[in-house]
């Protein structure tokens, strides 16, 4: 079968022959019907470093995923062939406290994990016609009315957004306003999560104006270029006071700076984007009790909520779908900016 994988640290992905994959006790292969490419993956291609993570290439790329179960190993009775699922993409150890209740992104035994690293992270992922689950628990089947096309952005692009969102809810109240800075794949999720879970209203910030009119479309109260001025506006849109609940999908100097800039006393400022930036945090550098936090994926039962939303059409990607053989052509257009929505590569074409 064809895979695009990443061969080595800063180098670029190319498509290669491998085998297709076997599973083995307790694990089950996939026929991938879609994966996402996420911001996270040019970052991973294009700066980490030898020794920076506990995993290294070559791997396959495409953390994102949804498919059809197309091989159940020894043991696995509650998946059937032809099922179709999305995969939960952070795989711990499945039996520490925080796996035990789902989240197993904070997984504190990570060394009992089946693997090192994750599919799409060090482990090979769905940017391949097939691909091998190392545990059925890392299944979730999809509700009635939803593909794996649709499901596959949802399982990051979806769910890391909704994760950081619940962090916030209780300051989500019906008066509050939400920025959220960045509207690509997440940030234009995010806007529809917010708009699906919350009578806030809803800032959308961004460099790109069809990033913009895709949040306009989607229900964003107010749709500002991000720029000198963007703070000042926030605060005038309301009545002085700033934004309840900041989520920065972007991460940079200059992204945190306004979310500071423009964050309501007790506030939520949220950072998502891995962008590199710091804030110099102090008591006087920040309005009154504003909580900055960081938000890192999500939940097992959060991803299944995220899958329900769609299902019932609350939420949808907007999705810009590519061949397997032009997936490397995805993240280039990601990397320039091209893409409004999520970029997902269809290994497989689009039926099961
Ligand atoms: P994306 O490229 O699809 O979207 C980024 C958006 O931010 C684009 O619309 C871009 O125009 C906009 N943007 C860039 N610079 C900006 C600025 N200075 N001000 C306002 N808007 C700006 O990326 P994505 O896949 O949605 O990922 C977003 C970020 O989230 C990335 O940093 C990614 O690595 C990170 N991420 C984090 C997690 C997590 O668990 N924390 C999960 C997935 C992705
Ligand atoms: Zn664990």
């Amino acid at each position: 079968m064809q895979a695009l994988r990443l061969r080595d640290w800063k180098s670029a992905p190319v498509l290669e022959e491998l085998e297709k994959p076997k599973a083995g006790p307790g694990e089950v292969v996939i026929k991938v019907g879609g994966a996402g490419a996420c911001h996270t993956d040019i970052l991973v291609m294009d700066e980490l470093k030898a020794g920076t993570q506990p995993w290294a290439p070559p791997f396959t790329l495409g953390h994102e995923n949804a498919g059809w179960v197309s091989d159940l190993g020894q043991g696995v009775s509650e998946l059937e062939v032809g099922q179709p699922v999305a995969v939960y993409g952070f795989w711990g150890c499945g039996r520490c406290d925080r796996c035990q209740i789902g989240i197993e992104t904070m997984c504190e035994d990570l060394s009992s994990a089946p693997v090192v690293g994750r599919g799409g992270l060090g482990v090979d992922g769905g940017m391949a016609e097939y691909m091998l689950i190392p545990a059925a628990r890392f299944l979730v089947p999809l509700p009635d009315g939803l593909d794996p096309l649709d499901a596959a952005p949802l399982t990051d692009a979806g769910l890391t957004p909704y994760h950081a969102i619940r962090r916030s809810l209780p300051k989500l109240t019906p008066d509050a306003t939400a920025v959220v800075i960045g509207v690509g794949g997440l940030g234009h999720l995010a806007v529809q999560i917010l708009e699906a879970t919350t009578a806030a209203r809803v800032v959308a910030v961004d460099v790109k104006d069809t990033a913009l009119k895709l949040a306009s479309d989607q229900g964003a109260d107010l749709c500002l270029v991000s720029g000198e001025e963007t703070a000042a506006e926030i605060r005038r849109a309301t009545n002085g006071r700033g934004a309840d609940v900041i989520l920065d999908f972007v991460g940079a100097d200059s992204t945190l700076a306004l979310g500071v800039a423009a964050a309501r006393q007790m506030g939520d400022l949220t950072v998502v984007g891995i962008g590199g930036g710091t804030f110099p945090f102090s008591f006087q550098s920040l309005p009154y009790e504003v909580s900055m936090q960081t938000a890192y994926w999500g939940t097992r039962q959060e991803l299944i909520e995220v899958l329900n939303m769609a299902a019932r059409g609350l939420i949808k990607s907007n999705t810009v779908t590519f061949p397997l053989s032009g997936a490397a052509m995805a993240y280039q257009a990601l990397r320039d900016g091209e893409i409004d929505g999520r970029a997902v590569v269809i290994p497989n074409g689009s039926s099961g």
